[in-house]
């Protein structure tokens, strides 16, 4: 009996690969308290509350559950159809055939015992065994190449749907990446996409052939016997009653894993990323206490979700069964009637027949069920990739946003008010004009409102009020990457990309040649460690450029704004991460690149804005004083205080 040889399989496997350790209830309740973000890490008691949040969320599923998982996830496929559609017609054509013949197969016991066995006719024997066994071949040759077919289109539109979401995050503001941990983001790529994967590669298999193959036996049972298949049909909605009543509380529980599989993937990236610090502080212990908070709430809800789902395999399975036996008890009772009372005409080829017949539609039956779960985790899945889907980039082009034209007078901050979360304003009534050409220095204390100011004008985020202009023109009147063209940054950390040194440089300008990569190099003075590399410029730079040291990188990030040419410079922090004979260097080299430029340097080390023609000193999001090294030290102000404070010396290298 196929049907309970492990035919409902879950999909996926269940295997927890981290057995729970012993943390104490008291750490958990800690962790629990500390953070904040995580919605879902509630105590047990919490858990009905959550469920109802999660309905919530997911009430487009409420009409039927099945259904609404259904419809929720070919509504989200639909789209990426369009584009195979020949393929798919021919997927859908071997699909009819196969469905055809595997209804007709069981079918064909019915002339084979009447018509040919009992009968003793050889000829009609060889001709039934004949037309089978050739269909049979024909149809195994078709379903092989329609396996190819949907093993193509299936990871074609999983490819199609992994490069939207992709694309689509490039497209989110920094605001989402700064309250977006990157698990989150990771995990709709892996997990979810998996989810989404499994229904779709089984969507033929395990949904469109037996859901074809259901109604031609439906058909084929009323003409074997209508009295037998009414009785049939009657009866036939026990086996749905089962998953009805598991599949609400299993796609409840599939969101929520999701959410969890979020929150276990954000606790590793961040623990990668900060295993410097993990080691240095010796937070072994801390950090797998705080993998084992989320893993152990991850377990939870995960047994839960495959529990439920085996139920809603299980109950058909046991449902299906208590099916035959009523069909073979009365079908019995009708094939003696007509043996001794010639009445009701079900022969024994008939009931042999409609059992097979019988037996093909419960077995699909079992294939569709065992389909729901896998339907349910993608509709769990797509809800959560949506959430990313359906984020607006906060920072877009007006629609009638022009091309910057060339940087001719002057950038203006007028009375800018900015706050990043709504609340307490990091810039307040901000006026500030940079003239083209001269370097600006722009200090003050850690918090200040310094990198904010590079953030506006990177178009990261938007002012509250005020406007930023370049000779005249809103920057939100200025086409983005138009602006973007002409601004090139050193940031204090620069990423490296995991390609060669020259196409590292070269994303400061896509266009550069060779040459001119080359030429950005040597007035980044690096041309010469470059070529000293046994690979040279072909050299990988290594993960977040973990293969150079901090100076190099920093040249390598310095070579990467010259190639772009830019007209206005920005180092945000440039040197800062440097010790001093390398910031004293780096300082002289963005000395001689600054020239004929407008450079704005952010930086708390005022050693190194001496030779800038204005400093201009915030303090809490306001500009307090403005004006040159001199002029500031002379009025005895912040910038003084602060310059007294950093030892009071002008390096002579350590200038803009
Ligand atoms: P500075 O560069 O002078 O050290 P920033 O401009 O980076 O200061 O930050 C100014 C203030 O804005 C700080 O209080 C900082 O905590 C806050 N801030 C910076 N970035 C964000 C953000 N993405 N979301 C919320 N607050 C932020």
């Amino acid at each position: 009996m196929k049907l309970w040889n492990g035919l409902f399989t879950p999909p996926r496997s269940t295997k927890n690969p981290m057995p729970p350790k012993k943390v104490t209830e008291e750490d958990l309740e800690d962790l629990e308290e500390d953070d904040e973000e995580e919605p879902l890490e509630e105590d047990d008691e919490d858990e009905d509350e959550d469920e109802e949040d999660d309905e919530d969320e997911i009430e487009d599923y409420d009409a039927t559950q099945i259904v609404g998982a259904f419809r929720s996830v070919v509504h989200f496929i639909r789209p990426y159809f369009r584009t195979y559609r020949s393929k798919i017609l021919l997927l859908s054509t071997g699909v009819l055939l196969e469905a055809s013949f595997n209804a007709a197969f069981p079918f064909c016991l019915k002339y084979l015992l009447d018509d040919a066995l009992y009968e003793e006719d050889h000829e009609a024997l060889e001709w039934i065994l004949g037309v089978l066994a050739v269909l049979g071949i024909l149809i195994s040759i078709a379903s092989v190449a329609y396996d190819y077919l949907n093993a193509k289109v299936g990871s074609q539109i999983i490819g199609d749907i992994r490069q939207r979401i992709f694309e689509h995050t490039q497209k989110l503001s920094a605001e989402f990446y700064s309250r977006t941990k990157v698990g989150e983001v990771l995990s709709r790529f892996s997990t979810d996409m998996v989810d989404v994967e499994d229904a779709i590669m089984h969507a033929t298999s395990w949904g469109a052939l037996p859901l074809v193959e259901l109604l031609t036996g439906t058909a084929l049972l009323f003409y074997l016997n209508w009295k037998l298949a009414s009785a049939a049909m009657l009866i036939f909605p026990i086996t749905l009653i089962g998953s009805r009543f598991f599949s609400k509380k299993a796609i409840v529980s599939s969101y929520q894993k999701k959410e969890l599989e979020a929150a276990t993937m954000s606790v590793v990236s961040e623990n990668v990323m900060a295993q410097s610090v993990v080691k240095a502080f010796g937070l072994r212990g801390i950090s797998s206490m705080w993998f084992q908070l989320r893993n152990t709430n991850l377990v939870t809800t995960s047994s839960r979700v495959h529990f439920l789902s085996a139920m809603i395999e299980r109950s058909v399975t046991v449902s299906v069964l208590m099916l035959h036996l009523v069909i073979l008890g009365f079908g019995s009772y009708l094939v003696l009637q007509n043996l001794v009372y010639h009445i009701g005409g079900l022969t024994i080829g008939s009931l042999v027949a409609f059992e097979g017949v019988f037996w093909e539609l419960s077995y699909n039956i079992g294939h569709v069920t065992g389909y729901i779960p896998a339907l349910i985790h993608a509709a769990g899945s797509i809800q959560h990739i949506n959430d990313i889907l359906e984020e607006e980039p906060q920072v877009i082009d007006n629609e009638d946003a022009i091309e910057l034209p060339d940087f001719e007078k002057e950038l203006v901050f007028q009375n800018v008010d900015f706050s990043y979360t709504g609340e307490q304003k990091q810039l307040k009534k901000l006026s500030l004009t940079i003239p083209k050409g001269i370097k600006v220095a722009i200090v003050g204390p850690s918090g200040s409102g310094k990198s904010t100011i590079v953030n506006l004008l990177l178009r990261f985020y938007e002012p509250d009020s005020g406007s930023i202009t370049i000779d005249g023109i809103k920057l939100s009147d200025i086409k983005r990457d138009s602006l973007l063209a002409r601004i090139a940054v050193v940031f204090q950390d620069n990423i490296l990309f995991n390609i060669s040194i020259r196409e590292n440089i070269r994303l400061g300008n896509l266009n550069a040649t060779d040459e001119e990569v080359e030429a950005a190099a040597r007035a980044a003075e690096i041309h010469k460690f470059v070529k000293s590399l046994p690979l040279g410029y072909d050299t990988i730079a290594g993960e977040r450029g973990g293969l150079l040291s901090g100076g190099q990188r920093q040249r390598i990030a310095i070579a990467r704004a010259i190639v772009r040419n830019p007209a206005i410079l920005i180092l945000d922090e440039a040197t800062s991460a440097l010790d001093q004979t390398t910031e004293a260097a780096i300082n002289a080299t963005l000395k001689k690149i600054g020239v004929g430029r407008t450079v704005i340097a952010v930086t708390h080390r005022l050693a190194s804005t001496a030779d800038a023609d204005k400093i201009v000193v915030l303090d809490r999001g306001k500009l307090v004083e403005a004006g040159t090294h001199a002029e500031l030290l002379a009025r005895k102000g912040v910038f003084s205080q602060l310059w007294r404070k950093q030892g009071g010396k002008r390096s002579s290298e350590s200038k803009l």
